[in-house]
């Protein structure tokens, strides 16, 4: 099978497309045929080598895809074969041909579901799902901000939060980036490049402000959050790239909750409850995965460029 191969960490160029064996499941381990992966900046970060959950060289990146089970170990009990699936990670990487994943690391994809959208769902929906209700304990009636809804995860944290009833503000920061989170059925949005979209956000709330905040950049925002944060209001923190200086009489003087979080942490537990509820939502319609480009298996690097340097307009997958 092709796969891409790192030998060394570093710019996306150390991606290496290179022929490899096919892996053979055993136990309770279940082999995917690819259809498309998963395009995350999570991926880029542990490709430079410099994050808490780096792999051993060399290894094949990609931790969410969507294909069919092509083989099982003779004690899985979940899967048979011919089964569609997206992963939630897997064993051996998911930029490549066929991945072997654990069978508790797989997920059902409805018929309706196509395998690029499939490959866009794991990290962001369990990721906002996570964010949303499994740390803010999200309410409906709630008004929450999105702070960067454009993005993978951003989108997904839309859906969900208008599924269960709450009002959502959205922000993005290119026009294009707007239309795509107006166009999800956001109640109001903002560009968070404007210095002004906190009062803005304010005046919507009729100064009341938000009672959650879905933080994409932190080091960016979470000082200047405070001023769209209503009395008692929780801030996850689920993206950052970077440090600041911040006022912390800011959540004393709000009662304010910050969470941070790692889907990493998450237990298996909690995983489980994940993949039911996108399940539903896939198959009910309300979870939608937006897939804005897709490269070739040979163009991964472009993808890493792309996913970290270009505005987001939904998820970016590869097609092996
Ligand atoms: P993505 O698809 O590349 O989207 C990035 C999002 O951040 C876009 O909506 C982008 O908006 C937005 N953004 C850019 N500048 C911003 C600003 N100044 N304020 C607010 N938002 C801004 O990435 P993703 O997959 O959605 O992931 C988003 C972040 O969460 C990444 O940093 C990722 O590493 C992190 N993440 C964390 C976890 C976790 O477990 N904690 C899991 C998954 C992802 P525009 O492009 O429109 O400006």
């Amino acid at each position: 099978m092709k796969a891409i191969i790192v030998r060394e960490f570093g710019e996306p160029e150390v991606m290496k497309l290179e022929e490899a064996e096919i892996p053979q499941p055993t136990d309770s381990q279940v082999l995917v045929k690819i259809h498309a992966a998963g395009v995350n900046p999570v991926d880029t970060y542990l490709r430079t080598g410099i994050h808490a959950h780096a792999p051993n060289l060399p290894y094949t990146p990609g931790k969410d895809a969507a294909g069919v089970v092509e083989a099982i170990g003779v004690g899985v009990t979940k899967w048979k074969i011919g089964d569609r699936v997206y992963t939630a990670d897997s064993l051996t990487g998911t930029y490549a041909g066929y991945a072997l994943a654990n069978e508790f690391q797989l997920g059902r994809l409805p018929e309706s579901v196509g395998y690029e959208q499939g490959a866009g769902v794991w990290t962001p929906y369990a990721t906002s799902y996570r964010a949303l209700f499994q740390k803010a304990k999200a309410k409906a009636g709630e008004t929450v901000l999105i702070h960067g809804a454009s993005g993978g995860v951003g989108s997904a944290a839309v859906q969900w939060a208008k599924s269960e009833g709450l009002t959502v503000i959205g922000t993005a920061g290119s026009e294009a980036g707007k239309d795509l989170v107006a166009g999800q059925g956001v109640d109001a949005v903002f560009d968070h490049s404007d210095d002004s979209h906190y009062a803005a956000i304010s005046d919507f709330t009729r100064g009341r402000g938000v009672d959650i905040i879905i933080e994409m950049l932190a080091n960016v925002n979470l000082e200047r959050d405070f001023e769209a944060l209503a009395m008692f209001g929780r801030i996850v923190v689920v993206g950052n790239r970077g440090s600041l200086t911040f006022t912390p009489r800011l959540a004393m003087t709000k009662d304010a909750t910050i969470y941070g979080m790692s889907l990493f942490n998450s237990p298996q537990s909690d995983r489980d409850e994940i993949h039911a509820a996108i399940y539903s939502g896939l198959s009910e319609g309300y979870l939608d995965p937006l897939i804005s480009r897709s490269f070739p298996l040979s163009e991964a690097a472009l993808s890493h460029h792309a996913v970290i340097n270009e505005k987001a307009n939904g998820k970016i997958v590869l097609v092996p």
